[in-house]
């Protein structure tokens, strides 16, 4: 059989794609997909007590980009979901992203009322300030608060995640968690999110119901891309193993889950509960919250991020720093010299912090310059 396309990688990058270019072109797909599932990172399923578990951590669509809310809205309905974090600093529960009611928690009344009244006048209400700059500020109180902001909520978390301080990464990694001068307790403010009515999985598996989509599993693209015939290559896993590491590794990041299911209705009061100080893990999710499901036991993941060992592991976050970014730059002219054959595309192909919906527009754009 000739395949017009061949798509290294079932994730979100690979599913969009394949179903665009078989439902839209009417073009014969191969997926080669390494783990024994499609749906990528953002694969789930329904575990032995009924309880829908993101398997590869916590995933909340959202989005303030339209064209992808309704795309993806094709195959699923929504669960109507606002994510909200709690971080346990000094052993007090507080909003993530840090915002007024945080300041509220952790402070006495007269201290938090002048903060409070400081930062609205010089920010204004609303406004979203990463800790980088707001530790740039020279005002007194204003440099006490982000002080105690990067040290309690941010120096601990990011050091576990990323074994980097937050000077040592890009500027937008801590920059996604901004402290929010309000009191608006919702860790992100997209026009659009939810979870999925039914899961992430059956997302993928209706993207690839076109009997014009073949999949193969359990499978590296190594192992078979040359005994099988096919027009055009798109490629969405690391941009380096593509390369056979030529110019060295690029670095990875990676998570190790402890998931645990407990005979207590509900272990936590929110989804997700960050420990920035204390433990060595970053984060505990329950499930439960995502989808409200009826059970008197519930399931937890511990999250203790690793470093990442190719065979050994998954690379689950590219690492955006400067040296990173160069030594992907040289790998991105190789994979350039290569276009009109081999697309790269999606958060490991294009080294890309990518949430959902940033990897789902990357795909339809690599779409709309495919089908011209
Ligand atoms: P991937 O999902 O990594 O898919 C790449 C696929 O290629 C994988 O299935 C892999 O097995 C396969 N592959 C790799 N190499 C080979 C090979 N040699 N041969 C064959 N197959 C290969 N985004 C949000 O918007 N909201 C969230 O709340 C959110 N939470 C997240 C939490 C965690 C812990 C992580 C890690 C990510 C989170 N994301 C979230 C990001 C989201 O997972 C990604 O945007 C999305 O999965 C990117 O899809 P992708 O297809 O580009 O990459
Ligand atoms: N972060 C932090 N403390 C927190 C939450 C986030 O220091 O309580 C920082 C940390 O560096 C993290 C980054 O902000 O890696 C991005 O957080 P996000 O929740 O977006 O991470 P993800 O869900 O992608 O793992």
């Amino acid at each position: 059989m000739k395949y017009d396309y061949m798509i290294i990688g079932a994730g979100l990058t690979g599913c969009v794609l394949a179903e665009r270019i078989a439902n839209l072109l009417d073009k014969k797909v191969i997926i080669i997909e390494k783990r024994n599932h499609i749906g990528g990172n953002c694969f789930d399923y329904i575990n032995d007590i009924g309880i829908n578990v993101h398997k590869y951590g916590p995933h909340i669509f959202h989005t303030q980009n339209k064209k992808v809310w309704d795309y993806i809205s094709k195959f699923t309905e929504w669960q109507q979901y606002f994510h909200k974090v709690i971080g346990v600093v000094e052993g007090k529960k507080i909003p993530i992203p840090f915002n007024l009611n945080s300041i509220e928690i952790l402070f006495p009344k007269e201290f938090a009322d002048k903060i409070t009244s400081k930062l609205i006048e010089k920010f204004g209400y609303g406004l979203k300030i990463p800790i980088l700059k707001l530790k740039e500020n020279q005002d007194t109180e204003l440099s006490f608060l982000a002080k105690y902001i990067y040290d309690n909520v941010f120096a601990g978390y990011t050091f576990k995640q990323w074994n980097l301080m937050p000077e040592e990464l890009d500027y937008s990694v801590t920059s996604r968690i901004p402290i929010y001068i309000s009191r608006d307790d919702r860790y992100f403010q997209d026009n659009y999110q939810g979870i999925p009515k039914n899961g992430y999985a059956k997302i993928f598996e209706k993207m690839l119901s076109n009997k014009n989509i073949h999949i193969m599993l359990n499978t590296d693209f190594k192992d078979v891309y040359d005994a099988i015939t096919y027009e055009k290559m798109i490629y969405t896993g690391p941009i380096d193993y593509f390369f056979e590491n030529q110019y060295g590794r690029l670095p990875y990041r990676s998570l190790e889950f402890d998931f645990q299911t407990l005979d207590v209705e509900h272990f936590q009061e929110t989804s997700q509960v960050n420990y920035p100080n204390n433990y060595d893990y970053t984060r505990i999710t329950e499930f439960k919250h995502f989808v409200p499901t009826e059970s008197s036991k519930t399931t937890i993941a511990f999250e203790y991020p690793k470093d990442y060992i190719e065979g050994e592991n998954e690379p689950y976050y590219p690492i955006p720093r400067a040296d990173n970014q160069s030594l992907f730059d040289r790998y991105n002219s190789l994979a350039k010299e290569l276009y009109g054959r081999v697309y790269f595309a999606g958060r490991l192909a294009e080294y890309k912090y990518y949430n959902m919906d940033q990897a789902v527009a990357s795909a339809l754009m690599l779409f709309d310059k495919l089908s011209r």
